[in-house]
């Protein structure tokens, strides 16, 4: 609340407010219901922040020793004319990036005169740098799905003659049973469907001799009053011997990762990181293939700053947490993508995903 406080003077932010969204539960450790009854975080610059809530969610709230007031509303209360009383007389006010329009548009008329911006130019730059206690919380995220990627490539989890959507299931089941509250995704990509990136898991059987990308995640479960971070892999397995095209490339990228993840050095910058990944895979003939960015931040949002894309000039600092993941997808044949988490410390990159890189062979 501190370093917000000094952004917020650093920005010329009179007040921030937050709602729906990943900024509240990174702040506070409160994650709103995103349902139709308002719940705003109202931090003005020189007052206490309160916390508008539906009086009866307030029981959920943990209020941290008094790090912020509660104001909790009755049913026949108007929600957006208590925020805007709290607003007052500001003049630029900070709204969370994914708050909902229904709730800005109504402010928007109660607290006219105001100069609206988004909150991320206040927290970004915050949750970007990770301290100790997110660093440990991702780095048990991670642990936990180096576990299920370890059944994976151990041939625990039987692939050939499942669905896509089953193996994404028992990936899931998986992810929850290592100590994370939610799945945020768990993409199975098999044959020629792990040329789309982001491939929605379905009814496509598994075949014997092909690719099969699992990229997969979820956030952890903490304690009542505390934030959850998130966890992101992939790894590829191979239902079979894997032609000798495909393990070429598959060197190639696991060469372009490991690069990737060694140059990820405090003071690089971003987008430099990108380019080394690139250019290897750009020298085995794949660089066409790779279509996205080599990554992005990971914290209590699975996608966050800072993104790790050839624009971005932004050096790396320390804690900075960030995946690593190059892919090349050749449509209507076979695709591949390798990610690990790392954090930039002063002693040099640190992966915390730890899973075997190599492609697994799973004749189950
Ligand atoms: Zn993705
Ligand atoms: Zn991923
Ligand atoms: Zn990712």
């Amino acid at each position: 609340m501190a370093q917000v406080r000094q952004t917020m003077a650093a920005t010329g932010t009179d007040v921030l407010a937050l709602s729906v969204g990943s900024d509240l539960p990174w702040l506070i450790g409160y994650e709103a219901m995103p349902l139709e009854r308002l719940t705003m975080l109202v931090v003005p610059i020189d007052a206490p922040p309160t916390l508008v809530i539906p009086g009866l969610e307030a029981p959920r709230v943990v209020t941290h020793d008094g790090l912020f007031e509660i104001r909790p509303w009755g049913e026949t209360e108007d929600p957006v004319a208590i925020a805007a009383g709290l607003i007052g007389s500001a003049l630029s006010v900070a709204v969370g990036d994914q708050m909902w329009s229904r709730f800005l548009v109504d402010l928007q008329h109660q607290a006219p005169g105001v100069s609206w911006s988004r909150a991320s130019t206040v927290t970004a730059p915050l949750r970007a740098v990770k301290d100790q206690a997110e660093i440990d919380r991702l780095a048990a995220a991670a642990a936990g799905v180096d576990r299920v990627a370890a059944a994976l490539q151990g041939g625990e989890i039987p692939l050939i003659g499942r669905t896509e959507a089953e193996v994404s299931a028992e990936l899931g089941q998986r992810i929850l049973a290592e100590g994370h509250a939610t799945v945020n995704f768990a993409i199975v990509a098999s044959g020629a469907n792990a040329a789309s990136p982001h491939h929605h898991a379905g009814a496509k059987v598994i075949k014997a001799g092909e690719v099969v990308l699992c990229d997969f995640g979820g956030t952890t479960d903490e304690p009542h009053g505390e934030p959850g971070y998130c966890s992101d892999i992939t790894r590829c397995v191979y239902t079979g011997e894997p032609p000798a095209e495909f393990a070429e490339a598959y060197a190639a990228l696991h060469e372009s990762q490991q690069q990737g993840v060694a140059a990820a050095t405090v003071g690089t910058r971003a987008g430099a990181v990108d380019g080394v990944s690139r250019k290897i895979l750009e020298d085995a003939n794949l660089g066409e293939w790779f279509i996205h960015r080599l990554g992005h931040g990971i914290g209590v949002e699975a996608h966050e700053d800072p993104y790790l894309v050839e624009s971005n000039d932004q050096p790396l600092v320390a804690g900075n947490a960030f995946s690593i993941e190059p892919g090349f997808y050749i449509p209507e044949k076979w695709g591949a993508r390798l990610e690990d988490i790392v954090v930039a410390t002063d002693d040099g990159p640190r992966a915390l995903n730890q899973a075997d890189h190599h492609l697994a062979i799973v004749e189950a």
